[in-house]
């Protein structure tokens, strides 16, 4: 990296609904040969919950950490086809993806839903990942800054300053995502700071300096030195790079 910073990056694989257990397992055994001992940036792997107990099992003694992509606010009963947060706890998980774009495009997920799901999983001691990110026409109708600020605002809404400076929030533009299209590293810089900024408002500087903001969108071996090198960007959310081990590792070799 080109710039030096007081946070420790963070690169987490977010696999979707890829992969059986079996293609799991294979994965994880290639990145376990470069990752497993890496100190320098926290990994993250998030695996379908069907994988989550394989990979778990996988990763123990190494450095690399167990992430969820979703889970539901309460913490038990009645709804069908959902898991809790000590549900991904059992299965050591210290992460967990809120909030996606595709959570909140395909599976009505607001803000105020998003909120919920990340106090009840710091009340679980799980770090939420909080993911945020403009669409191509709230970009270019001119709206990208007052979606970020309104989805920061509203996802983060009444935690504590302690809780606000361990969340780790990704900026995510939606026109980037598995698209192929990266924002540049100047405007995904320029987001960041704003997001940095809005946590300043929301709780103080020294909070602001602590949270980790990673990119996410179409980041690949090619473009993650430049994007990480920038000011306020901690690493990255990977989609599509993190389904194979090469890729997933240049990606994390890339934030040291
Ligand atoms: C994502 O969905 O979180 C993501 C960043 O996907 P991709 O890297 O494939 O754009």
């Amino acid at each position: 990296m080109t710039v030096s910073k007081s946070r420790k990056p963070i690169v987490a694989g977010n696999w979707k609904m890829n992969k059986t257990v079996a293609d799991a397992t294979d994965l994880v055994n290639a990145i376990k040969r470069d990752l497993a001992g890496c100190k320098e940036v926290d990994v993250v792997l998030c695996p379908p919950f069907t994988a989550l107990k394989a990979v778990s099992d996988l990763i123990t003694e190494t450095h690399i950490d167990l992430g969820a992509q979703n889970m539901h606010w309460e913490k038990n009963g009645a709804f069908t086809g959902e898991v809790s947060a000590e549900m991904i706890r059992e299965l050591y998980c210290h992460y967990v993806i809120l909030g996606h774009s595709e959570r909140r495009a395909y599976f009505g997920e607001t803000d105020e839903i998003v909120n919920k799901k990340t106090k009840a999983a710091l009340e679980a001691n799980l770090t939420p990942i909080v993911c945020v990110g403009e669409t191509l026409d709230e970009r270019e109708s001119g709206r990208m800054t007052e979606v970020v600020q309104t989805q920061v605002r509203g996802s983060l809404k009444g935690l504590s300053a302690r809780d606000l400076a361990e969340s780790v929030i990704a900026y995510e533009p939606v026109w980037a995502i598995g698209t192929g299209k990266t924002a540049s590293s100047e405007q995904a810089q320029e987001v960041h700071a704003l997001i940095r900024k809005v946590i300043e408002d929301m709780a103080d500087e020294a909070v602001a300096q602590s949270v980790r903001i990673q990119y996410g969108g179409s980041v690949k071996p090619g473009n993650a030195a430049e994007l990480f090198g920038m000011p306020d960007i901690d690493g990255g959310l990977i989609g599509g790079a993190a389904l194979e081990a090469r890729s997933f590792i240049e990606i994390v070799r890339a934030a040291i």
